[in-house]
């Protein structure tokens, strides 16, 4: 099958490594927690456009951090075992506004999976990537995907568990593993 995988919030901890900053370097007591609340219904430009978050972004951008981005434990071992059944491609919607997403998403996906230029997909609307599967965090994703009647993961995360859209939960790269063995043997 050809398995299509988001990167932030599935593969790569781009909450995580923002958060880190805010806290380190901006927040206010009363406003840690901010990043916590986001809420994958919020469209992730009118939250990082408040004045903290371009101060995070700026801050980022000179880290290059994009480019350095926390994987989560155990995404380098489950992308080995999907690669040994499946055709994976690498689906991630970019930030715009962050000066060098792109050539920073690039090169991580090339360091941390050492995977084919042409498995790589920069794009808004995932829907319309050909694919048996999509895992993804980001419930419009996921949604616009389930709506052409393929099969989605959802990976379950602080900021989407209380909203309600397609896919089937999976809390860990084990169960995704386990839905995508299941869906392989039952079409
Ligand atoms: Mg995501």
């Amino acid at each position: 099958m050809i398995i299509a995988i988001d990167v932030d919030g599935v593969l790569a901890d781009f909450v995580g490594y923002m958060l880190g900053i805010y806290n380190e370097e901006i927040a206010k007591p009363q406003n840690k927690q901010l990043l916590y609340h986001y809420n994958a219904t919020q469209p992730i430009d009118t939250l990082l456009e408040t004045e903290d978050f371009i101060k995070v972004r700026g801050i980022a951008e000179s880290q290059n951090g994009i480019e350095h981005l926390p994987t989560y434990e155990g995404a380098e071992d489950f992308i080995k075992q999907l690669n040994r059944g499946h055709y994976v491609v690498f689906a991630t919607s970019p930030y715009w506004r962050y000066k060098n997403w792109v050539w920073e998403r690039h090169a991580w996906l090339k360091n941390t999976f050492n995977c084919e230029d042409n498995r790589i997909f920069f794009m808004q609307d995932k829907s319309l990537l050909a694919g048996d599967i999509l895992i993804d965090d980001y419930p419009k994703h996921l949604d616009a995907w389930a709506k052409t009647g393929r099969t989605c993961i959802k990976v379950i995360r602080p900021w989407n568990e209380k909203i309600n859209c397609a896919g089937i939960p999976a809390e860990s790269f084990e169960e995704i593993l386990s839905i995508i063995a299941y869906s392989s043997t039952n079409g």
